[in-house]
């Protein structure tokens, strides 16, 4: 069901925070895990909350994303203990939709569980890097103030001379879907959007309203722009890379630090390949290298660790940039990840968090497919 929150005074935070905090206070959920601005506040971190007196500093706009919360919520869902002492509390999770779409990959792969989960989406009004937002909030600059007030006339445009992260500059899902309430700030000229499951709706005491006019095409004209970007991103990535050795040259700066891994939400494994003995050579091994070839690169296998990463999850890449992000040599990684999970995604029909219900294509086996590359 679709209504308008109305807002007073203009204070579409201060709505939005009274709406979690009623939540809370009715018990529709039992804990929050809602962005909050640091102490310092020149950075918003996700926390879980279970006390409405502490709603007062989150900000759930905040276009800034330190940490994929998909990984959170699998942390706090997938491994529950089960006992008769031990209470089922409800979880509502104010995502982002690159975020939902993580965790309906972790929840196909089985590390995270939405039983007892409500997906609060929230419109997705871009993010700065860490570093880019700290700049600009230490100058006093209001980037949640400055981002709903574009986005009221249909914009999502950065601070001037600063860009959005690279991805997040070709994300064509700027609106959440699969949340069980999807907040809408793009196109809303006057109130907020919520667009509510009913069972929820009833809860919350909501009566429907029309979606407002305009936020449609507003919302159709980002995602084409984005798209445009991701296509144009992505061919010139095809154009520089096109073979092994130019594959190799991308990742020439990679010093195997894993940091893209650790950030990356669908790398999940606990124990990983490349952190065991497999990769941990003793020292004879390198002295051999090198003496075959002459010379060797250290640290040695960068390339296999991206090839054997992107064979392992490039399916469910949701191409958040969370791994660009991190990287310390400032390598493209996440636009790497997503025109090669372009391909192998469309090879499968296979859209990465779209739908809860479509079977993860590693894990499936069916007869008809890839014909084409005969019989093994
Ligand atoms: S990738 Fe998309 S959803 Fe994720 S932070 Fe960037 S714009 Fe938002
Ligand atoms: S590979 Fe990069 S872009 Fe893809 S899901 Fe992982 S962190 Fe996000
Ligand atoms: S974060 Fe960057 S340098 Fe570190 S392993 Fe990943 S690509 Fe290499």
């Amino acid at each position: 069901m679709k209504a308008i929150m109305e807002i007073r005074g203009n204070d579409t935070l201060g709505a939005l925070r009274t709406f979690l905090r009623t939540m809370l206070e009715k018990g529709v959920v039992d804990a929050l895990l809602v962005p909050q601005v640091v102490p310092s506040g020149d950075n918003v971190v996700q926390t879980l909350v279970r006390d409405p007196e502490h709603m007062e500093t989150t900000d759930p706009i905040s276009p800034v994303i330190p940490v994929q919360s998909a990984t959170l919520v699998a942390n706090l869902t997938g491994n529950m203990p089960i006992g008769e002492n031990i209470p089922r509390l409800r979880l509502g999770a104010v995502l982002k939709s690159c975020e939902i779409r993580a965790l309906i990959e972790l929840t196909k792969l089985k590390q995270a569980n939405l039983d007892d989960v409500v997906i609060i989406g929230i419109d997705c009004l871009g993010t700065y890097e860490v570093r880019d937002y700290a700049a600009l909030t230490g100058e006093g600059v209001s980037l949640t103030a400055e981002a709903l007030a574009a986005a009221r006339q249909g914009l999502v445009v950065p601070h001037g001379g600063y860009q959005f992260r690279a991805a997040c500059q070709m994300c064509e899902f700027p609106t959440p879907a699969n949340a069980d309430i999807a907040i809408g700030l793009i196109g809303v000229q006057n109130g907020i959007l919520l667009d509510v499951k009913d069972e929820l709706a009833e809860k919350l005491g909501l009566s429907p309203d029309a979606e407002p006019a305009g936020r449609a095409a507003a919302v159709e004209k980002l995602v084409a722009d984005r798209i445009a970007r991701r296509d144009a991103v992505i061919s010139e990535f095809r154009q520089r890379v096109v073979d092994m050795p130019s594959l190799l040259a991308e990742f020439s700066r990679c010093i195997r630090c894993y940091n893209c891994m650790v950030a990356c939400p669908i790398c999940y494994c606990k124990q990983c390949l490349f952190q065991g003995p497999t990769f941990d050579h003793d020292s004879d091994v390198y002295y051999r290298r090198a003496g075959r070839q002459g010379i060797i690169r250290m640290p040695t296998d960068t390339l296999l660790f991206h090839l054997t990463r992107m064979n392992h999850m490039v399916t469910s890449c949701v191409g958040c940039g969370l791994c660009t992000s991190a990287c310390p040599s400032q390598l493209p990684v996440g636009t790497i990840f997503r025109a090669v999970g372009q391909k192998v995604q469309a090879l499968f029909d296979y859209q990465p968090g779209r739908r809860l219900d479509e079977e993860l294509p590693l894990a499936t086996f069916r007869e008809d497919e890839l014909t084409d590359l005969g019989e093994g």
